[in-house]
This record gives C-alpha cells, sequence and structure tokens, in this order.
C-alpha cells in the first residue's frame, strides 16, 4: 500500500513538540474543524475520495462477489472502541460493556500498552477476553509521533506492541494505529512482528490530518500489500476496513447533532448490507466522544440500529481467523 504522508505543517509541528497531547480536546478539535474549511474542494485532485461512500475497488475486484458469501447473515458488523485516555479506561470502558452487554453485543476495545494516561490491568483484559470481548493493540503510546519517527523506531514500536499483546494472552494479535496514523513501513513491520489483523484504513478518510486522499476504498476484508525493495509482497495480515466514519470525526469535523449521526451510520450501514461487506465502527470511550454520559442514550440508539438491520456480530479476531480460513493468504 503506497501512501501519501502530508501532514499539515502546524500538525507536524504541535506533534513533534509532543505539544498535541497537552492541547486540551476542545482547542484540539476546533483545530480539527478549521482544517476541515481548509480542506481540498473535491475538484483539487484526481486522488481524492468520495465520503462517505467510495466503492472503487470494490468495483473492480472480480471476487466481490464471492466475498459476500462469507457471512452467516447478509453482512458483517465490528464494533470497536479505541481506548485513548485515563476517563475512557477507567469509565468509558466499563460502561461501554455494561451497554453492550444488555443488547448481547461483545465489541473489540483497542488499549495503549504503554500509555502515558493509564496502566492497565492485565486482570481486566484477562475478564474482558473470558466474557468473549476482544482486545487490539492501540499502537504502543498514543503520543501523535509514529508518522514522524525514523523507520527503525517505527519498527521498534511495533514489536515492542507485539510482544505486549503476547504478554496478555489474547485470542489473537491486533492493531489499531494510533490517530489511525499510516506509513508506508506500516504494513510490513505489522506483519514480521506477526501482527494476525490490522484495522488503521478507512474505505475512505476525509478527515484525519494528511490523509484526506487516502482510502482502501473497498467495505471488505483484504491482504494488504507492502513493497519490499523493488518487489510489492502481499502480508498475510488481515486488513479490516474502519468503513463507517468515527463518532469523533461526526461530532467534531461534521459537527453533527446525534440525530443526524445515527442517520448518517444508519445510511453508511444500509449501503454495507446492500454490498454484503462489513461496517466496521471506531467509537471511543473517551470523555469528548460517545464515552461521555450525554451521548450514551446515541450509543444505545446505534447498537439498537445495527441489531435491527441483523448483521454478523463479529470481533476482529473471530473475522482474521475465519477469513484466513475460507480466503487463504497468498504465499510470496
Ligand atoms: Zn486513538
Amino acid at each position: 500500500m503506497d501512501i501519501q504522508y502530508t501532514p499539515p505543517a502546524a500538525m507536524q509541528l504541535g506533534v513533534g513538540l509532543g505539544l498535541v497531547e497537552y492541547i486540551p480536546f476542545q482547542i484540539r478539535d476546533s483545530f480539527v474543524s478549521l482544517l476541515s474549511i481548509l480542506r481540498p474542494k473535491p475538484s483539487a485532485g484526481p486522488k481524492r475520495r468520495n465520503f462517505p461512500i467510495d466503492d472503487l475497488a470494490d468495483r473492480l475486484d472480480p471476487t466481490t462477489e464471492e466475498k459476500k458469501e462469507f457471512w452467516k447473515k447478509d453482512f458483517g458488523v465490528i464494533m470497536t472502541h479505541d481506548v485513548d485516555t485515563r476517563e475512557g479506561y477507567e469509565y468509558g470502558l466499563s460502561k461501554f460493556v455494561e451497554i453492550e452487554r444488555q443488547e448481547d453485543i461483545v465489541s473489540t476495545f483497542n488499549i495503549v500498552p504503554s500509555s502515558s494516561a493509564y496502566n492497565l490491568d492485565p486482570d481486566l483484559i484477562t475478564n474482558l477476553v473470558r466474557d468473549g470481548f476482544d482486545i487490539g493493540m492501540h499502537g504502543l503510546h498514543h503520543d501523535g509521533k509514529f508518522a514522524f519517527l525514523s523507520d527503525e523506531e517505527q519498527r521498534t514500536r511495533i514489536f515492542e506492541a507485539a510482544k505486549r499483546a503476547k504478554e496478555l494472552n489474547l485470542p489473537s494479535i491486533g492493531y489499531r494505529a494510533p490517530w489511525l496514523h499510516r506509513t508506508k513501513k506500516m504494513v510490513q513491520y505489522l506483519t514480521e512482528a506477526g501482527f494476525e489483523w490490522d484495522s488503521s484504513f478507512p474505505d475512505t478518510d476525509d478527515s484525519t490530518p494528511g490523509y484526506a486522499v487516502t482510502g482502501s476504498r473497498t467495505v471488505f476484508p483484504f491482504y494488504p500489500l507492502y513493497r519490499e525493495g523493488e518487489t510489492w509482497k502481499q502480508s498475510p495480515m488481515l486488513e479490516i476496513p474502519v468503513s463507517m466514519p468515527q463518532d469523533w470525526t461526526l461530532l467534531y469535523y461534521y459537527k453533527l447533532s446525534e440525530e443526524s449521526i445515527l442517520r448518517v451510520w444508519k445510511k453508511k450501514m444500509e449501503y454495507i448490507k446492500s454490498k454484503g461487506g462489513v461496517a466496521g465502527f471506531i467509537i471511543h470511550p473517551d470523555q469528548e466522544d460517545f464515552g461521555h454520559p450525554k451521548y450514551h442514550k446515541a450509543y444505545r440508539s446505534i447498537l439498537k440500529i445495527i441489531k435491527a438491520a441483523d448483521p454478523e456480530l463479529i470481533t476482529c479476531s473471530d473475522l482474521a481467523k475465519r477469513w484466513k480460513k475460507k480466503f487463504p493468504p497468498a504465499f510470496n
């Protein structure tokens, strides 16, 4: 996967100086809203993705029809939560678990193993796994620096995250890039470190600063490519697309009301259902996002909307295992 990476200069400066972690989220989010005003218009270049639907890869792929047959229902849903903050870890996580239990849903929590905001309790993780929840590594740190590090430093972080995952005895070793910051080397290092799945590529990305022209353009899992020297290699690691707009994006980038957010999610999910793909959600348990009590009602509502659509609800680990069995990766 060849990635253009052009973070806005101010963002790069903030991250480079380590300031981003210390900027209160209200200011950070206004900054992102400001970026949304400055974002290139659709006519700015041929590479720009359509949002929230860009199905170019699915239209070109001759195996799209075959992939639909994977599900026991019409389509699949993955519910994931990136635990970014202390409040998200100490409060939002257990609240989401409680809400999901009432709806008989299990989700995937992506945790930061070396977080500056919280100390991971291995017993909490063991109990979640015992209850059917899934756990992925949300990078190693959540400091926003990953994409600006040298190749060697990126490699070190990814290998350390894999080591931490192995120590926790998880159902599988999975990854979600912090801030969804992908780099040209990320897939190669994840593959070499033994990650079995990654879920860091939106199908179409309109708002991650620096990635507004990227996106996998598919609502199906796939095996990503990476470049080694002059050749392209296919990773045996399953890429699970982030095919639903994030709560954060809709709240702060598009500044939508809860009602509108639910409408956008429902519409996109109906589209994915019609295609037989996977709806990959990221809903944050953090206080500035859907983890705040004022959004719990909306969170319950989206779970009800999902259940009414009657998908196969699956964790990232289960999807990766079953997909690899049905559609084994190519050997290079
Ligand atoms: Zn995050």
